[in-house]
Order: C-alpha cells, then sequence, then structure tokens
C-alpha cells in the first residue's frame, strides 16, 4: 500500500508540474506569440531575414509597400510619395523605429493568437494607415528640403492624415547613407524628437495664467522692448519690439516675451509645471505601439530663468506630435483623441479588423478655458498672421520663434487647428533653423491644410 501510495503521490507530482507548464506556455504564447511567428528565422514569412508577405496601403487605398517573396519588394508611388512618407512605412533596413514595415511586422505576416497561422494562402495581410500620401507630398515639398517635420490630425477620431519627416531618402534607389549622424535621417521628428518651442509654449502660460491668475482680464503689462528682471546685467528678458501696454489677448497675438515672463513670475514654478504636465506635454502618446517622445522642462522656483521658461526658452523642450495633441484638446473642448497611425487591417480573404476603437487623451485642459483660447487664436490668425495667408482655412493658430543658440537661426513654428466643417484637423508644423515663423512654418501649414481641404470630408 505504501508503495502504492508514494506513486500516486509523485504521479500527482508530475500531472501539477505538467499544467504548470501547460498554463505557463499558453501564458507566454498569448503574450510573445506574434513576435515568435514573426521571428525573421521564419522562413515561411522571412526571405534574406526579410519579411516576404503583407503590403502596406494609405487611408486611400494606395500602395505604399508590398513585400514579396525571396525578400522582393515593391513601392508604390512615385519618389516623392516613397520620400514623403518614408517615416511612417519604414525601409527594409530597420533603421527607421517608427516604421510601419518593422513596428507592425506581425500584422503584416497575420499572426492569429487562436489559429497561428500567418494567413490561409500565405499572402499575408493589408495593412492600411491612416496617412493620406497627397498631403504627405504636399508637406514634403512645401518643407522644400529643410530639416523638421509636419503633422496633421483628426481629433475627433486620432487618426494621423499626415506624418512627414525632412530630411529624408527614397527606399527605392537610396538607404540614407548619403546623409552624416548630424543629419538625423532616419529620426522621424514629429514622434521621436524634441525641441525649443519658444512661443508656441505660450499657449501653456495663458491657460494657466487664465486659470490661475485673479482677474486676467484686467491684467495687463507696460512692454518696452527690454526688461531688465534681476540685478545682473543679463538678466533680461527681451522682445523683437516695444509693443506698449497689452493684456493676454493682445499679448499672444504680438508674442509679447515681456507679458509671459511677468506672467509666468507671477504663476511661479510649481504651477508652471503643473499646467505643463496637465497639458500633456511631458507625457508619451502610444501610437498602436509607437511611443512619442517625452517633452522635458524645468522650472525654477523664481528669477529670470523662471521667466523665460514661461516663454518656451530655458530648459523647455517639446514633443511636435504632444503639442498637435494639445492644440487638438483646445479645438475639441479640452480632450482629444489619442493619435493612431493604423486604420484597418484586412486579410486576404476580404475579411477586416478594424482598429476604429477611439480612445481620449485626460482633460489637457479646462472646456471655458479651451474656449477663450480658441477666440484668442482666432484673434491671432485674422489680427496679426493675415486671413489672406490661409485663403479657405478657418484657421486657429500660434506662431513660435524658438532661439536655439547664437549665431543660428531660430526654430520656426505654427501650431493650432482648422475647424473648416467636415476637416476636424489638428496640425503642427516645425522647421529647424527655419528663422521668421509665419513666412516659415505658416506657409508650410498653408500649403499642407490646401491639400486636406482637398481629400474627401469626414463627419
Ligand atoms: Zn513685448
Amino acid at each position: 500500500m505504501k508503495k502504492l501510495e508514494k506513486r500516486a503521490i509523485l504521479c500527482l507530482v508530475l500531472a501539477g508540474v505538467l499544467l504548470a507548464g501547460l498554463v505557463y506556455y499558453t501564458a507566454k504564447l498569448a503574450v510573445d506569440g506574434s513576435t515568435w511567428a514573426s521571428y525573421p528565422a521564419n522562413s515561411s514569412i522571412y526571405s534574406n531575414g526579410y519579411i516576404s508577405t503583407g503590403s502596406i496601403y494609405d487611408v486611400n487605398g494606395d500602395l505604399l509597400l508590398r513585400n514579396g517573396s525571396k525578400g522582393n519588394l515593391k513601392y508604390g508611388g512615385g519618389s516623392v510619395t516613397r520620400t514623403a512618407t518614408l517615416h511612417a512605412v519604414g525601409d527594409r533596413t530597420g533603421n527607421i523605429s517608427t516604421g510601419a514595415e518593422s513596428v507592425f511586422a506581425s500584422k503584416l505576416v497575420g499572426y492569429n493568437f487562436l489559429s497561428g497561422t500567418y494567413s490561409t494562402n500565405n499572402k499575408g495581410r493589408n495593412l492600411y494607415l491612416t496617412i493620406d500620401d497627397s498631403v504627405c507630398r504636399a508637406a514634403y515639398k512645401a518643407l522644400d528640403g529643410r530639416k523638421g517635420c509636419v503633422g496633421v490630425y483628426n481629433y475627433k477620431t486620432g487618426e494621423i492624415l499626415c506624418m512627414t519627416s525632412s530630411p529624408s531618402y527614397d527606399p527605392k534607389t537610396s538607404n540614407g547613407s548619403s546623409y552624416s549622424d548630424a543629419d538625423g535621417v532616419y529620426l522621424n521628428r514629429l514622434l521621436s524628437a524634441s525641441f525649443v518651442p519658444g512661443s508656441v509654449f505660450k499657449l501653456v502660460t495663458a491657460t494657466a495664467g487664465i486659470e490661475k491668475k485673479d482677474n486676467i482680464g484686467s491684467y495687463y503689462v507696460d512692454c518696452t522692448g527690454t526688461w531688465q528682471v534681476g540685478s545682473y546685467s543679463g538678466d533680461k528678458i527681451t522682445d523683437l519690439s516695444a509693443h506698449g501696454t497689452v493684456s493676454l489677448k493682445e499679448a499672444l497675438a504680438e508674442s509679447c516675451n515681456i507679458y509671459f515672463g511677468h506672467l509666468a513670475m507671477k504663476l511661479g514654478g510649481d504651477t508652471m509645471k503643473e499646467y505643463t504636465q496637465k497639458a500633456g506635454l511631458m507625457n508619451s502618446y502610444n501610437i498602436n505601439g509607437i511611443r512619442t517622445k517625452k517633452g522635458t522642462f524645468t522650472f525654477p522656483g523664481s528669477g529670470v530663468n523662471l521667466a523665460w521658461s514661461g516663454i518656451g526658452q530655458y530648459n523647455d523642450l517639446v514633443n511636435p506630435c504632444s503639442l498637435m495633441v494639445y492644440a487638438g484638446a483646445i479645438a475639441n473642448g479640452g480632450k482629444a483623441a489619442n493619435p493612431r497611425i493604423i486604420s484597418t487591417v484586412k486579410f486576404s480573404n476580404g475579411w477586416s479588423t478594424g482598429f476604429n476603437i477611439k480612445t481620449q487623451t485626460d482633460e489637457l485642459i479646462k472646456a471655458s478655458t479651451a474656449k477663450t483660447l480658441r477666440s484668442y487664436m482666432r484673434n491671432d490668425v485674422t489680427s496679426h498672421y493675415g486671413q489672406s495667408n490661409f485663403p479657405g482655412l478657418k484657421l486657429y493658430a500660434k506662431t513660435g520663434t524658438a532661439e536655439v543658440g547664437t549665431g543660428k537661426e531660430p526654430n520656426s513654428w505654427f501650431v493650432g487647428f482648422i475647424k473648416n466643417k467636415g476637416y476636424p484637423y489638428a496640425f503642427v508644423v516645425m522647421i529647424e533653423n527655419g528663422g521668421t515663423a509665419i513666412t516659415s512654418a505658416g506657409s508650410v501649414a498653408n500649403k499642407t491644410l490646401q491639400q486636406v481641404l482637398k481629400t474627401d470630408p469626414v463627419d
């Protein structure tokens, strides 16, 4: 009997180990299955280390890239399309970390957790991105070889219509090796980089001022063009010109440094940090698994550097995509849709999986404050930027000319949104060393948005 008992216990232990192993394996399969299936040694879907299955299209079904057998690869469109969409589509070398070709490999091979198969006829899947190649082309042409980026996205649905980063190259004829490291050709400047924001950051300081400064409506600053903040000669804030006595609304339109420097010092470093965090500028967004770069800021408790930090200088660094989402939240009453880049994934048998799950950001700005800022941003355009520079666009915007060091042209920014019916889009344009914002980034925004208006209206 004793012998039998021992054997029974042994069997139970073995069964337990087996069960534990099964549970462990199933859990691993659920978590890592798609990674295993898209492992490069998988010869049925890889050839010479390259995916040999699946295609990538833009939102209208224009082919951007088709993976073929023996590692062959076919790009759709002409050279400008290939260059303008490179940082969204990706290339063979995998140097571009945000490219769909590598980020969404498991979706292209068609891995499915339940069946485990790639697809029944081994053709892979068709991956439809949210970008529109015509808008990307317009943006890339407008950048005209300068380093920078353009982003346009639907703040109600999250769909990124335009994601263009420059410099870029035609992946059909080049691998980008002619660029130096300093050019950052593989860098997606919209998602993976951060830059000195300059005056576009005044939107955040304005938000904090509207909510935290008593009687902001009757708070005026006298701008003489220079403001000696501390006792040292270098402790001063300078402006492009003397703006006279200005209110918040006028200061935003004039982009008056001295007003916003005063306001930041009244608000204090802690409040500035609180509102920068709330605006989402220190967060990373998850775009179908691609993480955006977090912005970084330091706000001193007082002094001239606190003033500069409220003007978008000092140690301020912002990611262009997060700024675009903030503009979307201003447009949309305080919350915006989280950005996304995948539209749909279609199987070769016609069945498709939608990626239309709309998720929203937290409240980035109070609804009532957003309403006030909308009226100010519209006033910026009508009173200062010139509506005639943006024909047909119901535009709300803020310029930014960010100093980046002695002897260098400033970074040029233009951020905002349009309210044309059927076109709920927020945008950001950033040009490194682009010079004066309105003629540089403003012009790129106009050329891009004119093409947006030629796309089909959405709800
Ligand atoms: Zn001023």
